[in-house]
């Protein structure tokens, strides 16, 4: 049988070219080798066309990292200056995306970026800079104390009876950290998953979905050397094998 399809949002970005400035979609390609060796085949998405015209083809969807969300997707009236990297595309596709994947029950593993529009999107809020907004927080942004990408950087203490405990166990690991944003409201239809030792929102997850899951930290960093991030890219890629067959058999 074939292997599902895991659809990517890649990032957008104007970047310089020979024929002057150029946007570009971005992805490292650290999401798609972890997507294809946890047995998924990975569908990069371009925000070029109605996210609806993908819907159909894919059996599940991984979200990633990149720019902020613009603070007007959540209401803010301000734009903290640290705020970089806003792609109105990214985001009018993504929220749409998102709210259609919902609705079709497509699994969806959301990562770092994914896990803050995914919130957005269910009407929550973000913090914009955790510095100036939690100020005895723990610095979230690993490259600033000379951690390597490949090494954790905080603990994180999972919940009991949540899908992510299911995947990586209850209790403390320890994840890297690239991140200046965070869950200031929980969406109500989200369930906190994992939390930083300063409070700040590391997992969440959609209860009354099959598989809907977000983590602020990037197990695609780690998932070479750290086989418990990998488990959650197969816990994708399991779920959508399961979407697959269901909609072979025409179940819905
Ligand atoms: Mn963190």
């Amino acid at each position: 049988m074939q292997a599902p399809l895991i659809g990517i949002t890649p990032d957008i970005a104007q970047q310089p070219a020979a024929h002057g400035p150029t946007d570009r979609l971005l992805l490292n390609l650290d999401y798609t080798e972890a997507i294809v060796a946890a047995g998924g085949i990975p569908i990069v998405l371009a925000p070029t066309i109605e996210p609806a015209a993908y819907l159909d083809l894919l059996d599940g969807l991984l979200l990633t990292g990149g720019g902020d969300v613009a603070p007007k997707c959540y209401g803010a009236t301000t734009v903290h200056p640290e705020t970089y990297g806003v792609s109105d595309l990214r985001d009018h596709f993504e929220m749409t995306l998102i709210r259609l994947a919902l609705a079709a029950d497509l699994p969806m593993l959301a990562i770092c970026r994914g896990l803050q529009i995914l919130n957005v999107a269910l009407g929550g809020t973000l913090l914009q800079h955790i510095p100036d907004q939690l100020p005895h927080a723990l610095n979230h942004r690993q490259q600033e104390l000379g951690i390597p990408a490949t090494d954790p950087a905080h603990d994180v203490s999972i919940r009991p009876e949540t899908l992510l405990a299911t995947i990586l166990g209850s209790g403390r690991i320890r994840v890297n950290s690239y991140h200046h944003q965070a869950i200031a409201d929980l969406a109500t239809p989200l369930q906190l998953a994992a939390t930083a030792p300063d409070g700040v929102i590391e997992a969440v997850e959609l209860p009354h979905a099959t598989f809907v899951l977000a983590v602020q930290w990037h197990p695609e960093r780690l998932f070479r050397h750290h086989p418990l991030q990998a488990a959650l890219f197969s816990a994708l890629v399991d779920a959508a094998r399961l979407k697959m067959r269901r909609r072979a058999a025409r179940i819905p």
